[in-house]
């Protein structure tokens, strides 16, 4: 790598970084500069650098919800590497409160928490990327999300540029969804997460995929078994990070579940009934006439495992647009583009992706105020 000169020591500023390795995906050309930051002072000091260089800004966590352009990007990527999570010694209202550094790997945090005895974030595990990445697009699996049990964020407010903390309430959640990657987006560098979980509490037990799981058992798992499950069931379907595991290399669902209204929901009802078909309802989907955006792939024509160049469609999950090997954005976003167009000519459904699209066609959360 290519140390061209440091920002206040110890942080370092490097010069035309490959972004591929640092996504789930392997795929994206380099960052102009690049940055790794450890502590809220250094993540102001990024910023003040691209605010005084003039660079457009990008925050990155993980780098598990990216596609990356093949371009890469113009200007300086900020990777926030604030770890530590510390449990609360303090109870509050019956809940246990963890802070957790927003470069903490989420995985690493539901262990800790499950290890803790701490419920309100087991069906979550395997989700990779890292703990600041959780609010933005409001994670969620297996009947959780993490608006249920945060608490607030602690952000850096690029517009009023000082470090606050937003409550539960401000952070304006919703499916996939929070002032992070929508109203606010670009606004904020999120440097630490408090969750309230709760001590000694059951495990949540809502999904049939878990609940098939322990069929047949007299006793209720705990949570480090439900961890495990998740988990297992999470590398069945190719949404968990295993090494050598082609199927994984992703950005994990490419199309949300779409949200319809009523008579949307009833002329795909009708469509499908032309079919011979039934649309299927899931615990949470049919809540809001939410459809599986799985199943609207697979019956246009997609099934596991189609290709278009190196892009294709995991083979253990219809909803994943994966790089079968050297894949490059554009093929991504071809393949993207066509399983869109085909389920809005069968169903009359435009399907919206999921996954943050970076650099050339979106030039993504930019510094404010330049
Ligand atoms: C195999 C696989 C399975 C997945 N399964 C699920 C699932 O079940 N449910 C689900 O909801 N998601 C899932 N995902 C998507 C992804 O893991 C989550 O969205 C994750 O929370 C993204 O976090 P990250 O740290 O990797 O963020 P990145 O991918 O690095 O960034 C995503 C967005 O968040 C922003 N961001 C990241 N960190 C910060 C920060 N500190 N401050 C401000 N903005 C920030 C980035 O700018 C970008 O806009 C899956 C992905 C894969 C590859």
């Amino acid at each position: 790598m290519n140390r061209v000169y440091s920002v206040g020591e110890p942080m370092e500023l490097q010069e035309n970084i490959s972004l591929a390795p640092l996504t789930t995906f392997q795929i994206g050309g380099p960052a102009r500069f690049f940055v790794e930051a450890k502590s809220a002072a250094e993540v102001e000091g990024a910023v003040r650098l691209a605010q005084t260089q003039a660079l457009p800004l990008f925050v990155l966590g993980g780098g598990s919800n990216l596609v990356v352009a093949d371009e890469g990007w113009p200007g300086l990527v900020l990777k926030v590497a604030i770890v530590g999570i510390d449990q609360d010694s303090r109870d509050w209202n019956g809940k246990a409160i963890f802070h957790a550094g927003a470069g903490e790997s989420w995985d690493r945090f539901i262990s800790k928490a499950v290890a803790a005895d701490c419920a309100g974030v087991e069906c979550l595990s395997g989700i990779p990327g890292s703990v600041g990445g959780t609010p933005v697009q409001n994670v969620g699996a297996y009947g959780q999300e993490v608006s249920e049990t945060i608490e607030s964020v602690e952000v850096f407010d690029l517009k009023e540029k000082q470090v606050h903390e937003l409550s539960n309430e401000a952070c304006g959640f919703s499916y996939r969804s929070s002032i992070f990657n929508a109203s606010e987006r670009g606004r904020f560098i999120i440097l630490r997460v408090n969750y309230a979980l709760t001590p000694g509490g059951d495990p949540h037990l809502a999904y049939n995929d878990l609940k098939h799981h322990f069929e047949g058992r007299e006793s209720s798992p705990d949570l480090a078994e439900v961890r495990e499950a998740v988990r297992h069931i999470r590398a069945r379907k190719g949404m968990l990070i295993v090494e050598g595991d082609p199927d994984c290399r992703s950005a994990g669902s490419f199309f949300k579940n779409p949200v319809l209204g009523e008579e949307q929901h009833l002329a795909l009802q009708k469509r499908a009934a032309e079919k011979k078909l039934a649309i299927p309802s899931y615990p949470g989907l049919e809540k809001n006439h939410k459809v599986s955006a799985g199943w609207l792939v697979e019956h246009s024509g997609f099934s596991r495992g189609y290709a278009l160049g190196r892009a294709g469609i995991s083979s253990k999950h219809a909803l994943a647009i994966v790089n079968r090997g050297g894949a490059t954005a554009n093929e991504v976003i071809a393949l993207k583009d066509q399983v869109q167009q085909r389920v809005d000519e069968i169903w009359g459904v435009r399907l919206e992706t999921e996954p943050v699209f970076v650099g050339s066609s979106d030039q993504g959360p930019v510094v404010s105020g330049q």
